[in-house]
């Protein structure tokens, strides 16, 4: 039985995946601060969004039209998260990438964690991203929908 569940959640992931591993969402992390902390550290719009699962609304985020070359990190921890070489035009008014940095982030793969399905988060803070959707270009076919709130933009 524990087999079967195992199997189960390894096909799910690897659906969701799509060939990409991103890791799960774990319910401890590397870089951890209180809740006081957090919002200490962090703009009242980030903190929204990192740290309640917040989403900013479409087309007044800092970097939905941004095009210059660079690395996008995490604006909780400064992770690298994803480069502009994988940022695609996606006509949502979010910052949207088919691709992400290696071990960069995680999926939430199980509502009894509180994160849904196709939640994006740090893989280093746990902060909320945005959601990661299957109607992305090639070569992946994701659709990484990132809050411009979560990410700082270092230009190359
Ligand atoms: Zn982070």
């Amino acid at each position: 039985m524990r087999h079967l569940f195992l199997l189960f959640t390894i096909t799910l992931f690897t659906l969701v995946s799509c060939g990409q591993k991103p890791e799960k969402t774990k319910t401890t992390f590397n870089f951890n601060l209180s809740d006081a902390e957090w919002q200490a550290k962090l703009a009242p719009e980030q903190y929204r969004v990192l740290r309640k699962s917040g989403t900013e609304q479409a087309f007044t985020g800092r970097y939905w039209d941004n095009k210059k070359q660079g690395i996008y990190s995490c604006a909780g921890c400064q992770q690298k998260l994803f480069l502009s070489e994988t940022k695609f035009k996606s006509g949502t008014g979010w910052p949207s990438f088919y691709n992400f940095i290696d071990n960069g982030i995680a999926i939430g793969t199980d509502n009894h964690l509180g994160y849904s399905r196709n939640e994006v988060h740090c893989s280093n803070c746990g902060g909320h991203l945005g959601h990661v959707f299957e109607d992305g270009p090639k070569p992946t076919g994701l659709r990484y929908c990132i809050n411009s709130a979560s990410l700082k933009f270092k230009e190359k």
